[in-house]
């Protein structure tokens, strides 16, 4: 039986599920979406991504054409529909169908898609061995151009340094921002370890607040881990005795080297493997 795609009210099979050539989301990425995952039935920190959602929505002077409620009640009844437990949500919502101009104020009716499926990014061996990083030289978005804040459908800055990481040989890039910090992955946060305490990119470094982020923060309290966000450099990268990369899809993935530098032992370290289990019973409760 084919996936049932739900768009503005309506499921269609997964191969029907179409849109508009005139979808602004199409012409210009003029939208906003989220990326949230189902565990044995339950959705994971759904208010987290939902509030995300309609605050990526707001920040582009989007109205979301429903309630949180109803966008949630959306969302699950998605699950239901396809007989999901486990599964990848991808909720999208567009500026709408319009003309071929940019101004959204003529374009009236924002478009409302929710995908459940299945996602995959990188292979298990990655999670015993570590995953080998390259700097690439895209800039993460200015957060006076685009916030990195805002998960609009324009990725095209995170695909261009997944170009770039994956011509280099590696899966994954680091990206700096524009004064040379450590910013992020293409889709994932990311975290050293050194002398037992956690360090992170902040906000202000131009990276997007992932709701995995979030949920390592919780487990560095609960484990009595110490964790700063603070401007991080390659250096300190380099040096650390671990680093791992958080998101919704990778959920904590260990990185074991960087631009061909080992960090720390070259495999995932002690704290990075006690963070990962912690987080799959979480998801697993
Ligand atoms: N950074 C970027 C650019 C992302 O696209 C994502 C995935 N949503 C993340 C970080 C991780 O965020 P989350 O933990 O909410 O999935």
């Amino acid at each position: 039986m084919s996936l049932k795609v739900y768009i503005d009210g309506e499921y269609y099979d997964k191969e029907n599920a179409k849109v508009s050539v005139y979808d602004h989301g199409l012409l210009y990425g003029d939208g906003v979406f989220e990326g949230i995952r189902a565990y044995g039935g339950t959705v994971w920190r759904f208010d987290e991504h939902i509030n995300r959602l309609y605050e990526s929505a707001q920040a582009i002077a989007l109205a979301i054409p429903l309630s949180r409620d109803e966008f949630k009640a959306v969302i699950l009844r998605t699950l239901e529909i396809n007989g999901l437990q486990d599964a990848y949500i991808r909720p999208v919502v567009t500026r709408g169908v319009g003309y071929l101009g940019l101004d959204p104020a003529r374009v009236f009716n924002p478009s409302v898609i929710v995908i459940a499926d299945q996602i995959s990014l990188f292979p298990e061996e990655h999670y015993e061995q570590g995953l080998h990083l390259v700097t690439v030289s895209t800039v993460r978005n200015h957060p006076m151009a685009l916030s990195p804040r805002v998960k609009s459908c324009n990725y095209l800055n995170n695909i261009l340094a997944k170009v770039e990481a994956k011509n280099a040989g590696a899966l994954e890039a680091l990206m700096l921002n524009v004064d040379g910090q450590v910013s992020e992955c293409t889709g994932e946060n990311i975290f050293i370890v050194r002398d037992g305490a956690l360090f992170t990119p902040p906000l202000s470094a131009g990276i997007l607040e992932g709701v995995t982020r979030g949920v390592v923060f919780e487990i560095a309290a609960e484990k009595g881990v110490p964790c700063t966000e603070t401007s991080l450099f390659r250096h300190d990268l380099y040096n650390a005795d671990e680093c791992f990369m958080c998101g919704t899809a990778v959920e904590i993935c260990p990185v074991s080297k960087l631009d061909g530098r080992a960090i720390g032992t070259g495999l995932p370290g002690p704290v990075t493997k006690a963070f990962r289990a912690r987080f799959q019973e979480m998801t697993r409760e």
